[in-house]
């Protein structure tokens, strides 16, 4: 682990415009900064940074945090993946409570990948099968596509360049096999695969000679678990979340000519289904999912699979299946980009397709098969949210050609909670305002302040003064309010009674209003707030604040 101390160090050398500036041009306003914000799709210019408060916010998509958290936010990393991003950028050593986390990865992979890449440029005949297939150079060099020449060849780079053996077994590029070492990809040509922050974590392969596998992969790893990982994830991840969409093919070729033709946010299971394991990665940034899958059986199937796991979990999307043999490389070779959009445009929504695709594994004019296909059909339709069951049920049954009322669903709810929509405010109250940012930037006055209210004298913004007292500045609510130059605090002890000697008369007149309408209570008590609040007002009057 990073050790606290070093942390502390870190942050107190990062400077947040600094931090941002390199990565998104900033332009002074006021005594901000501002700029279009980079984590959602905008033309004016919401986001802002704060030199003097050391965060940014987003006005529009409500992002916000430190320097720390805008370098997880936009490049997809952990807190320590940052932490060491930003300490390697600012030249900073940070220091570690553990050695064992501190050994350095081994480097045989990073150098085999190199050296692949290297003689992929002498070997005419992968690179004529690449641009058979229509892949440009620089997406060759994009994707780090490379070749493996024959196991000997490999095994005696290895030994030239003095890398450990074990490490090169250990990391899977090279087997153990009945007493001697061979190399894992034999002329085959090499696409790198890396975890989703970026680094190399293994190899797919690709033959050129006719080998009987087409394609093979690195072997299970510490590091390389295939239903996890995504194909060139990293290279799509600035792009899917700010489309807030994902497209997911089935081979390395579909994803390198996808990107090159625009399509930035196309990734690619490796060779396995989609699993339940791949979830986490997928809700990231929550885009909209789409399946881009082979029209064959087995492409069918697997989109199938895949729509009912993610429909179930609660993802949004669908499907685009490819016929006649074609997947989304042969379409870009082709040039037609236009249908392409189209398609992913009009994806088949994940719970239509998972329908209709049982649906034409029976024959439904004999009864038998009706019947068991309404099984499964309502088996899938219970494993999502009620409200899906009951959009989906006259959908299913029309299709099946029933009634309705014969798709018995039940009425539990399963565990896919509904998104909350950001709360907008129909009404920015500015001395409310100013009241919070008050006791955020002097504490000293909160005492005072709560002597004489609580939040729940705030007629507008009863929310943020609670989060204000608990000091959630890292909450949206919060940062909108400290960035906000318009908002001006309250400046000093005499200025804080005047506006709290105002706000409170105005505060017990419409307490009195109130209390003179009530007509569910008695009269004796209504008199005893009467007289409450018309000694408070008259108090006030007088300059009397307590
Ligand atoms: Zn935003």
């Amino acid at each position: 682990m990073i050790t606290q101390d070093s942390i502390e160090a870190l942050k107190a050398r990062l400077d947040v415009v600094d931090v941002v500036g390199n990565y998104i041009e900033l332009k002074k306003s006021g005594a901000n900064f501002k700029a279009p914000c980079p984590f959602h799709d905008e033309k004016t210019a919401s986001f802002v940074v704060s030199p003097s408060k050391q965060i940014y916010h987003c006005f529009g998509c409500n992002a916000g945090g430190d320097s720390i958290k805008f370098v997880m936010e936009y490049e997809k990393l952990n807190y320590p993946e940052a932490l060491e991003k930003l300490a390697s950028s600012y030249n900073f050593s940070l220091t570690y409570t553990d050695n064992k986390h501190n050994k350095p990865r081994s480097q045989v992979m990073d150098k085999l990948n190199t050296w692949y890449q290297k003689l992929l440029t002498t070997k005419q005949i992968a690179l004529s099968y690449l641009k058979d297939r229509g892949v440009y150079e620089s997406s060759i060099e994009k994707f780090g596509i490379g070749y493996a020449p024959t196991s000997n060849e490999t095994l005696n780079y290895i030994k030239q360049e003095f890398l450990s053996m074990t490490e090169a077994v250990e990391s899977g590029v090279v087997g153990y096999d009945g007493g001697r070492n061979f190399a894992r990809f034999i002329e085959r040509i090499t696409f790198p695969i890396h975890s989703p922050n970026g680094t190399l974590v293994g190899f797919g392969g690709r033959t050129i000679t006719n080998h009987q596998a087409k394609y093979v992969n690195s072997p299970e790893t510490p590091f390389f678990n295939k239903s996890r990982l995504l194909y060139a994830y990293h290279h799509a991840k600035q792009t899917l979340y700010k489309t807030k969409e994902i497209i997911i093919t089935e081979g390395y070729l579909d994803v390198i000519m996808l990107h090159q033709a625009g399509f930035g946010n196309a990734v690619a299971t490796l060779g396995t289904a989609l699993t339940q394991e791949h979830l986490p990665l997928l809700r990231k940034g929550e885009p909209r999912i789409i399946m881009a899958y082979d029209g064959d059986k087995a492409g069918k199937a697997a989109a199938l699979k895949a729509s009912k796991l993610l429909s179930s979990a609660g993802f949004d999307g669908g499907v685009v299946i490819f016929l006649d043999g074609m997947d989304p490389a042969d379409m870009v070779q082709k040039g037609s980009l236009e249908e392409l959009s189209r398609m992913f445009r009009e994806p088949k929504p994940f719970i239509e397709f998972v329908l209709d695709e049982t649906l034409s594994l029976y024959n439904i004019s004999i009864p038998k098969e009706k019947e068991r296909a309404m099984h499964e059909g309502i088996a899938y339709l219970k494993t999502l949210s009620a409200i899906l069951q009951e959009e989906y049920k006259s959908y299913f049954a029309s299709s099946l050609g029933v009634s309705p009322s014969f798709v018995r669903l039940s009425n539990q709810t399963t565990n896919n909670p509904e998104i909350q929509p950001i709360q907008k405010h129909t009404h920015k109250d500015m001395w409310e305002l100013s009241l919070i940012k008050t006791t955020l930037e002097h504490p000293e006055f909160i005492n005072q302040i709560l002597d004489v209210l609580d939040p729940s004298f705030l007629q507008f913004h009863s929310r943020e003064f609670a989060l204000a007292l608990e000091e959630k500045v890292d909450t949206p609510e919060l940062m909108a309010i400290l960035v906000d130059e318009s908002i001006i605090p309250l400046k000093d002890e005499n200025s804080l009674r005047a506006e709290l000697i105002t706000f409170l008369s105005r505060h017990y007149e419409r307490e009195l209003k109130k209390i003179n309408m009530k007509t569910d209570i008695s009269f004796e008590e209504k008199a005893f707030y009467i007289r409450k609040f018309r000694g408070k007002i008259s108090s006030l009057k007088q300059g009397v604040l307590k």
